[in-house]
C-alpha cells in the first residue's frame, strides 16, 4: 500500500485543485466546492479516526470525495453499499478510475454473499438432476455450463442471460445449510472460498450491506476475519444501513425453512442411510407437524402480519398455538434422535444435525417472550413465518461496531500498534434536520460528525413543483383515479417520459390500469408496472423509450423505484408522486418503534412519521433531476402539502423548485421542454 508521509488532508486539498492531479488524469474532472468540501472532511476523520456522516446531495460527486482519501489513506479500505449492482459499479468503474487517476497500484477485491456466486457441487448435483423447474432453466444451465469453465470469480452476475429471478438459481448457489465446507470435493476450487482468500489479501475490499450485517448475526462469510484488520469503513448508500440491519439481526422461524430440512434430510438419509432408520415415517411426521402448525392461524388477508404481544400471535387461540409448538418441538427431538444414530457416517449428516440444533434453539426462543427491545409478529402466507427484530440497530452499531477491538497492523519485525478505527457513512439523503437525526438517531451515531453538502444543480431553473390543490383528498377512495388523469394529461404533454411513484401497490394497479385503458388501442404511449419485469429490465425499457422513433414511455411503480431508479437526461422529465409516503401506522415495526417514541414522552408523529416521510419524499423527487442539464417537473398528489403546516415542512425540505399553481401553467411548462 502506498505510504503517506504529507498529512493526508493536504494531499487530498492539492488533489481537488483545478490543476491537481484529478484535473489531469479525468478530463471529465471539474472542481466542486461541496466535492472538496465532503473530501476534506472524509480526509480529516481518516487521519483522526471517529465517525462522519455526510449527506451530499445529488451531483457533489461524493463517491470521488471519498475515494480519493480512503485511497490516499495508505490504509485497509473496506467500502459498504446498499446493493450488488453499486458494488459491482464500484469495484468495475470507479475504483479501478479512482486508482489510474491516483497512480496507486493497491489490490483490489469483491466479496459478495454465497448466493452470487456459482456452487460447482451443486452445479453438478443439478446437471445430474432430471428435474429443473421449468424449460428456461434447462436452457440457462447449459449456458451456466459453459460459463463455468472459464470464470474466475464464479459470480454469477457475469451471466447477463440469467434472470436474477430465476428459479434455477437457488439450485447452483449455495446456503449455509447446504454447503458441505471442507469436506466438499470442490474445496480447493469453490468460489466462495476463493473470493473470501482474495478478500483478505486485498487493500480495498467491496462489499454490501446485506453481507455485513448477515455476517455479524451468522459470522460465516469471511467478513468475521476481514472487519478486524481493516482501519478505515466506508458505508456509501448508508440510508438504508437502519433497515437492512434490523432484517438480520433479529430472528426468525418459517414453515418453508423447516419443510426444507425435512426434504434435505429425507435425501440425505435415502442416499446415504438407507435401511438404518425409517427416513420416510419421521420426516412425513414432522411435515405434518409444520402444517397442522400453519393451520393454527386459519384465513387470514394477503401478507397479513399479526402483532405478538402476549405469549401467542393476535387473534390466535393460546392453547392451539401453544399445542402447535409443543408438537413442532417434539417432531424434530425425534428427527433430532434418529439422526444421532447416523451421525457419523457423512457430513451430510453433520450438518442437518446442526440445523436442527438451530431449529430446536428458534422453537424455544419463539415459545418465550419477545426480547427487550424488539418487535414480535407473525407473517402468514402460504406458509407461518416467525418474526422479531431490533426496532434499530443503535446498540450494535454503538457496542460491536464504534466500541470494537481497533485493529492492530504488524509487521514481521514490529510490535502491534493500536490506532483508532475511522467510519465514513454517506448517502444523498439522511434526514430532513442539521443533525440528521433521521439517520443518526437509529444507527448510534448521534455523536458522530456530521456534514451536510447541497446540490449543486440549479433547481430554480431546471425544476418545476406542482402540487394540485384541489384534488380530492388521499384518504378518499377516488383519488387514485384522480392521480391517473392528472399523470396520463402530463405522459402526453412529455410523450411520455413520465415515472408515477406510488405509496402502495394498490395504488399502482389502480392507475396502471387506468393509464392502460386510456391508451388502449392506439399507439399514443406504452404503459409500463412494476411487476411486468425485473427492475433492470424496466429500467432500460424506460430508457429505450427515449430512441429516435420509438414510443413514450408511462413507468408505474412503487416502493425500490423511489429510491435507486436513476434515468439521466431528458428520457424522464416528469416525476408524479401519489401521496405523502407515510409508514404504515399498522405496521408491527412502525407501531412499535412509534409506541416506544410516545413511552419516552416524544411525538411519534413529528419524532418518526413526519422524518420518515420527508426523507422518502426527497429520495422519490431525486429521481428527476439527475445531471446538471435536466429539466422536468414534480407533480406531488397531496394537498396536506400545501393546507397543513406539517405539509409545508415536508414541502421546505425539498430542492428550492419553482413553484407552479395551475395545471395550465404545468402542461405549458411540460410543452417548452417537449422535443418537436
Ligand atoms: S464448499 Fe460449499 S459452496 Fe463451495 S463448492 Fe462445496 S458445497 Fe459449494
Amino acid at each position: 500500500m502506498s505510504i503517506v508521509s504529507e498529512r493526508l488532508t493536504d494531499v487530498v486539498r492539492e488533489m481537488f485543485t483545478p490543476q491537481g492531479p484529478l484535473a489531469r488524469a479525468t478530463p471529465f474532472f471539474q472542481p466542486r466546492q461541496g466535492q472538496t468540501e465532503m473530501a476534506m472532511a472524509v480526509a480529516e476523520t481518516l487521519e483522526n479516526g471517529g465517525s462522519l456522516v455526510v449527506e451530499a446531495g445529488t451531483g457533489v460527486g461524493k463517491t470521488f470525495a471519498y475515494l480519493v482519501p480512503a485511497l490516499l489513506s495508505g490504509e485497509r479500505v473496506l467500502l459498504s453499499t446498499a446493493t450488488k449492482t453499486l458494488q459491482d459499479q464500484l469495484y468495475a468503474r470507479d475504483i479501478p478510475d479512482v486508482l489510474k487517476a491516483l497512480g496507486l497500484p493497491l489490490k483490489l477485491a469483491m466479496l459478495k454473499g454465497r448466493g452470487s456466486y456459482l456452487c460447482l457441487q451443486r452445479l453438478e448435483l443439478a446437471l445430474q438432476s432430471a428435474t429443473l423447474p421449468d424449460r428456461q432453466s434447462v436452457k440457462s444451465l447449459a449456458v451456466v455450463q459453459q460459463w463455468a469453465r472459464t470464470t474466475l470469480s464464479g459470480d454469477l452476475a457475469e451471466v447477463p442471460a440469467l434472470d436474477e429471478r430465476s428459479p434455477l438459481i437457488p439450485l447452483i448457489t449455495s446456503n449455509r445449510d447446504n454447503c458441505l465446507g471442507s469436506p466438499c470435493p470442490h474445496w480447493r476450487d469453490c468460489h466462495v472460498n476463493l473470493a473470501r482468500r482474495d478478500a483478505m489479501a486485498a487493500d480495498v475490499v467491496v462489499i454490501n450491506h446485506h453481507l455485513f450485517f448477515a455476517d455479524m448475526a451468522v459470522r460465516e462469510s469471511g467478513m468475521a476475519e476481514l472487519l478486524p484488520t481493516v482501519r478505515v469503513v466506508v458505508f456509501d448508500e448508508a440510508h438504508q444501513l437502519n433497515e437492512t440491519g434490523i432484517q438480520f439481526l433479529g430472528k426468525q422461524l418459517g414453515g418453508a425453512q423447516l419443510l426444507d430440512l425435512a426434504r434435505d434430510l429425507l435425501t440425505a438419509g435415502l442416499q446415504l442411510a438407507r435401511g438404518l432408520v425409517d427416513w420416510q415415517t419421521v420426516t412425513a411426521a414432522f411435515e405434518k407437524a409444520v402444517r397442522d402448525w400453519r393451520l393454527v392461524a386459519g384465513k387470514q388477508p394477503p401478507n397479513a402480519k399479526l402483532r405478538w404481544n402476549q405469549p401467542q400471535p393476535q387473534g390466535l387461540d393460546a392453547q392451539d398455538w401453544s399445542e402447535a409448538m409443543q408438537l413442532l418441538k417434539q417432531r424434530a427431538i425425534e428427527l433430532q434422535d434418529k439422526l444421532e444414530t447416523v451421525v457419523d457416517a457423512a457430513p451430510e449428516f453433520q450438518r442437518l444435525h446442526e440445523r436442527l440444533e438451530e431449529v430446536l434453539g428458534l422453537i424455544a426462543h419463539f415459545s418465550d417472550d419477545c426480547v427487550h427491545g424488539s418487535v414480535r409478529w407473525l407473517d402468514v402466507g402460504t406458509h407461518l413465518r416467525c418474526m422479531e427484530a431490533p426496532l434499530d440497530i443503535a446498540d450494535v452499531v454503538q457496542n460491536k461496531l464504534l466500541n470494537s477491538q481497533v485493529i492492530t497492523a504488524p509487521d514481521a519485525d514490529q510490535a502491534p500498534v493500536t490506532r483508532p478505527r475511522s467510519w465514513v457513512f454517506t448517502s444523498a439523503t439522511l434526514g430532513s434536520d442539521d443533525t440528521l437525526s433521521w439517520f443518526t438517531e437509529p444507527c448510534g451515531l448521534k455523536n458522530a460528525q456530521v456534514l451536510r453538502v447541497q446540490s449543486p444543480f440549479d433547481y430554480e431553473n431546471q425544476a418545476w413543483l406542482y402540487v394540485p390543490r384541489l384534488m380530492v383528498s388521499p384518504k378518499e377512495p377516488g383519488h387514485s383515479a384522480e392521480v391517473g388523469d392528472l399523470a396520463l394529461q402530463v405522459a402526453r404533454a412529455l410523450g411520455g417520459r413520465t415515472l408515477v411513484l406510488t405509496t402502495t401497490t394498490r395504488a399502482l394497479r389502480v392507475i396502471a390500469e387506468q393509464l392502460q385503458a386510456a391508451v388502449n388501442d392506439s399507439a399514443e404511449l406504452v404503459i409500463l408496472a412494476q411487476g411486468q419485469w425485473p427492475k433492470r429490465e424496466l429500467m432500460q425499457r424506460f430508457r429505450d423509450a427515449n430512441k429516435p422513433g420509438a414510443t413514450g414511455t408511462v413507468l408505474v411503480a412503487t416502493a425500490s423505484f423511489w429510491e435507486g431508479f436513476d434515468v439521466p437526461g431528458d428520457a424522464l422529465q416528469a416525476v408524479v408522486i401519489d401521496k405523502l409516503p407515510f409508514p404504515p401506522p399498522n405496521e408491527p415495526l412502525v407501531e412499535a418503534r412509534s409506541q416506544r417514541l410516545e413511552a419516552q414522552g416524544r411525538s411519534s408523529f413529528n419524532d418518526y412519521f413526519l422524518p420518515e416521510a420527508g426523507v422518502s419524499l426527497k429520495q422519490g423527487a431525486g429521481r428527476l433531476i439527475r445531471r446538471e442539464t435536466d429539466t422536468g417537473a414534480l407533480v406531488i398528489c397531496d394537498n396536506r402539502l400545501v393546507s397543513t403546516a406539517y405539509g409545508r415542512r415536508l414541502l421546505a425540505t425539498l430542492p428550492p423548485m419553482k413553484r407552479l399553481d395551475q395545471l395550465p401553467q404545468l402542461l405549458q411548462a411540460l410543452g417548452s421542454i417537449t422535443r418537436t
